[in-house]
């Protein structure tokens, strides 16, 4: 039977990275029968032994239980996956290019092209990963070419899924909330060629469109850019809330309650207005760029001219945090002991990817500062990235004779430290709260310089 009717398709994850990992185990989760493959074989080893490359709350539990059913499974065989699959989901990473802005689309494509010349039955492709606008068009051309299962079928007019079809469907889950986000989305948006492709999608998320959850049905293109849009309002967001910063600090304002007074406007609102160090993580700094470069090469680069100042803002917050620290210690970092809180690009996740609180470490430690960091989770992925300085899972262990604390991830563990404790060990009381985490007259009445970006000295 055609996967839009009848019993539950079958379902694959190609690509077992945060995305396709949670997508997996959450498809099961739902009762579905999930096969998931990934090129990295000590991945696939460590997912079948159900325990998670990463971290993500409440994902390992939800491995291990559908593990258990015999739902879901993983495996390194693109021929298995294409054997057992109605519908393909993939979740391949899309980084930056090292040579520029663009998306490098290698993995996607080295993908598809494994995928396709093994689809000998009618099945649906489904893109996960975060694309240029056009990418999908492309990959449905090469699907056209490559699979089997569509020698002789017309792929532009096919009203069944009598070959293999494509569709698009962009993920919007968040790290660190990921499994609620994938169980309960706020929307669905389905990218798609023909009424078949809409219908097997729809029997794919079944479970989820049964909760009352939104479907936006559309073409590739626009299915590529809700999700380019999207991040590049919500990075626009943040780094409006962070200029207002930078202008608060010329006139000794206090940035905390411009933005509180802003968000009782519901115009406005107040997600995503939070002042800090900027956004960073695996996907906003790469998808504003990728999105520049691909209006560039669409001739509506001028569109999109105001991301790169949204890119700059950005990157000066990060500056903005070690000049504080310097103007603090007397404008002399060289061989200072300095205490900073946060690896992770955000906090319940170990991811370091474009994290702020490395980069920010990274700059203190090449003006010659002793630096060492601290993160619950992160340590190990942030050892890789960042070689060069110290690392800590707890404050107290390292905390001895620091001349400064700078605080760049919210972790809920370091808004419940204790400032008077905390204050016994270190040299000198100062602290960066770069991220506005922590209560400021709390640490000032245990003796602490306390300093956040965007905020009057006094405050
Ligand atoms: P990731 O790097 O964690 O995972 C990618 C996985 O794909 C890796 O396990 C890698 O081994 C695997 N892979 C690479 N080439 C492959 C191939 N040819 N065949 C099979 N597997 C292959 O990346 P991620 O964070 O999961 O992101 C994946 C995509 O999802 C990106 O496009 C990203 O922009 C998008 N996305 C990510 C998030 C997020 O929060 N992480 C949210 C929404 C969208």
């Amino acid at each position: 039977a055609a996967p839009g009717s009848g019993p539950r398709p079958r379902l694959t994850v190609i690509g077992t990275g945060y995305l396709g990992a949670t997508h997996a185990v959450c498809m099961a989760e739902l009762g579905f029968e999930v096969l998931a493959v990934d090129v990295d074989h000590s991945k696939i080893e460590r997912l079948s032994a159900g325990e998670i490359p990463f971290f993500e709350p409440d994902l390992a539990d939800l491995l291990r239980a559908n593990l258990a059913t015999g739902r879901l499974r993983f495996t390194t065989s693109f021929e298995e996956i294409a054997e057992f699959g109605d519908v393909h989901f993939v979740c391949v990473g899309t980084p930056q290019r090292p040579d520029g802005y663009g998306a490098d689309l290698s993995h996607l494509n080295a993908a598809i092209e494994r995928l396709a010349p093994l689809l000998t039955r009618p099945c649906l492709v489904v893109g996960k990963s975060t694309v240029p606008a056009g990418t999908a068009a492309g990959i449905a051309r090469t699907l056209a070419r490559l699979a089997p299962a569509n020698a002789g079928a017309d792929a532009d007019i096919v009203s069944d899924l009598a070959g293999v079809q494509l569709a698009w469907n962009p993920e919007f889950l968040r790290e660190g909330f990921a499994v609620a986000d994938t169980l309960h989305p706020d929307r669905l948006v389905f990218g798609v060629a023909s009424p078949a492709a809409e219908g097997a999608l729809r029997a794919a998320f079944a479970p989820v469109i049964a909760q009352g959850v939104p479907v936006i049905v559309t073409d590739y293109a626009t299915a590529e850019l809700v999700k380019t849009a999207a991040n590049s309002f919500l990075a626009t967001k943040i780094s409006f809330i962070n200029a207002m910063a930078e202008v608060c600090e010329a006139v000794d304002a206090d940035v905390l309650t411009l933005a509180e007074a802003l968000s009782h406007d519901v115009r406005i609102g107040g997600n995503f207005l939070r002042p800090g160090v900027g956004f960073g993580g695996g996907c906003l700094p790469k998808d504003i760029r990728a999105f520049q470069a691909r209006a560039d090469e669409l001739g509506v680069g001028v569109a999109l001219r105001f991301l790169r100042e949204i890119d700059e803002i950005n990157n000066r917050r990060r500056d903005r945090v070690v000049d504080l620290v310097a103007a603090a210690l007397d404008g002399t970092l060289a061989r200072r002991r300095l205490l900073v809180l946060g690896a992770a690009f955000k906090p319940n996740s170990d991811d370091v990817r474009d994290s702020p609180a490395l980069a920010v470490a990274d700059l203190l430690a090449r003006t010659g500062a002793d630096v060492t960091v601290v993160d619950p989770v992160a340590t190990p992925n942030a050892r890789r990235a960042l070689p060069g300085v110290t690392y800590s899972e707890t404050v107290e262990d390292v905390a001895a004779d620091a001349d400064a604390v700078v605080l760049l991830t919210e972790w809920r563990q370091f808004a419940e430290l204790d400032p008077a404790r905390l204050g016994q060990l270190v040299r000198r009381k100062l602290i960066i709260d770069a991220r506005h985490a922590l209560d400021g007259d709390r640490w000032r009445q245990a003796g602490w310089v306390y300093l956040a970006p965007g905020r009057p000295t006094g405050v």
